[in-house]
């Protein structure tokens, strides 16, 4: 007889490439590795799609057995112009909900449910998983520190003597695993209880006390101190179980003219030599900063790969409401600067295949804004980073990499809030050359490709955990259907 089909796994990415890519591995893993079935579903992107990657993630998928489903549009047409993109994708996901509760039934009318995975901006998803009785998993796409901030801002307002963290000393939040973080690194969400974005995180974290537990995108060696001391400290407090499962990377996507226009140049580049420069997603640069990084590369002497951005002209540190923009990020570049670094520097415009850029044998540092898939990308190729967090979590990164793993120098800002480009120039012939500094990153980035690798192979740390998930999802998804 056919086996039985596969307990079946709904995730349910909200929009950004950021958030996409990890959790679109993780079923591609919960299905290649762990007997299940899996279903990604995907909200309309409100903001243009900076490029083609997510839906260049989403073929990739159906190779490798994973379905996906895309649901309706939404109005949106109601929110103010300037309104935060945090509050603008929590509006599009609440406004979603009925879309995803008859898309539930849809795949439930053929197929038997092992749980419901939606991503950590996805919270309000999680009660319809009670509907069915389902198990219902937070993916958290960053990492344990950021979780435990965001559980002592939650905990701080709802608190007997209700506060916020900006209302702590400049320099007092220690967190789990001796993070220490500066008020100005907590990430512009949790700056200010007066913005309307502060609530939207303070609601999504109360609602994340619904979920069984989280998956996170971390493992046991680049969290500080020990990941059973972090999980401890989340489970103590009042928010479910944390399960670290990854890093999860995935291979890049895509074959267009800029990815041939790198590799061609990349293996022309002496083994090591490479300094690759990127924002990700969406960080933006000032017209000044972008020119004091063309300085600060220049003089640095060393080759470089930059994916230049549309400078932000409002002094935003992300370009979300220009991602539509199709002038040249490249005519921003100081006059003169591309014909001067032609025989060691490339610069392309907007989007590059950053995975496959990092695993280039060319590649050997990373100027980074420190997003998380970012980091784990750079880890898991063992190259090590420049760190420029630049918005969201990014400060919480960087603080985690420099101060606590070890595996970036950071940059400082001088008090006018830009980077100067001696301060660059300093930092990329440290990373590269630097005989203390310099050479222990180097060390550790070593170091941290091994224990990434290990950690997700069969048997390592964050492959057993998602084992032990998977088991549980599988034995309820047993459960329910003897009961029928
Ligand atoms: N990315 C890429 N090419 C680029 C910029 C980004 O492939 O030019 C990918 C990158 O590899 C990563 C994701 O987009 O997987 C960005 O995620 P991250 O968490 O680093 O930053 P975010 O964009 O969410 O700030």
């Amino acid at each position: 007889a056919a086996p039985p089909p596969r307990p079946h796994v709904v995730l349910v990415a909200s929009p950004g490439a950021g958030h996409l890519i990890p959790m679109a591995e993780l079923a591609r893993r919960l299905v290649a590795r762990h007997g299940l079935a899996a279903t990604v579903v995907t909200f309309p992107d409100p903001s243009a799609p900076s490029a083609a990657a997510p839906s260049s993630v989403l073929s990739s998928l159906g190779a490798a057995g994973v379905s996906t489903a895309a649901l309706p549009a939404v109005a949106l047409d109601d929110l103010p112009v300037d309104a935060h993109i945090e509050t603008v994708l929590l509006e599009l996901i609440g406004r979603s909900i009925p879309h995803l509760r008859a898309m539930l039934r849809d795949i439930r009318s053929s197929a038997r449910l092992a749980a419901l995975v939606p991503d950590f901006f996805c919270s309000t998803v999680l009660p319809l998983a009670a509907e069915p009785g389902l198990p219902a998993y937070i993916f958290f796409p960053g990492n344990l520190t950021t979780l435990s901030l965001m559980r002592s801002a939650v905990e701080l307002n709802d608190g007997a003597a209700p506060g916020e963290l900006r209302d702590l000393p400049a320099d007092a939040l220690r967190l789990p695993g001796g993070v220490s973080l500066r008020r100005e690194d907590y990430g512009d969400g949790f700056r200010d209880s007066k913005q309307p974005v502060y609530a939207h995180l303070i609601e999504e974290g109360r609602r994340y006390r619904a979920a069984d537990g989280f998956l996170v995108n971390t493992f046991h060696e680049i969290e500080p101190g020990n990941v059973e001391d972090l999980k401890q400290v989340v489970e103590q407090g009042t928010f479910p179980p944390a399960y670290p499962v990854g890093p999860l990377v995935r291979p890049s996507f895509g074959e267009d003219d800029v990815s041939l226009a790198c590799f061609e140049w990349l293996d022309r580049q002496p083994a090591g030599s490479v300094v690759y420069v990127s924002f990700g997603s969406a960080g933006a640069l000032s017209a000044e900063q972008t020119a004091e990084l063309a300085a600060g590369l220049e003089h640095s002497g060393h080759r470089f790969l930059w994916v230049v951005r549309m400078p932000s002209l409002d002094g935003a540190n992300n370009n979300f409401a220009a991602m539509d923009n199709k002038d040249d990020p490249l005519a921003w570049l100081p006059k003169g600067f591309l014909e001067r670094t032609s025989s060691r520097g490339l610069a392309v415009a907007a989007w590059a295949p950053q995975v496959r850029v990092l695993s280039h044998s060319a590649t050997v540092a990373f100027v980074s804004h420190c997003g998380w898939n970012s980091t784990l990308e750079s880890v898991a190729n063992g190259v090590p980073m420049i760190a420029w967090p630049l918005y969201a979590e990014q400060g919480v990164n960087a603080t985690v990499l420099s101060e606590n793993v070890g595996v970036a120098l950071r940059l400082r800002a001088r008090a006018d809030g830009l980077v100067a480009r001696e301060e660059i120039t300093a930092a990329v012939r440290e990373l590269m050359d630097g005989e203390e500094k310099g050479r222990a990153v180097r060390c550790r980035a070593r170091d941290l490709q091994r224990a990434a690798a290990h950690a997700c192979a069969p048997g390592g740390s964050s492959w057993q955990m998602l084992e032990e998930v998977a088991g549980k999802w599988k034995a309820a998804a047993l459960g329910r259907q003897q009961e029928q």
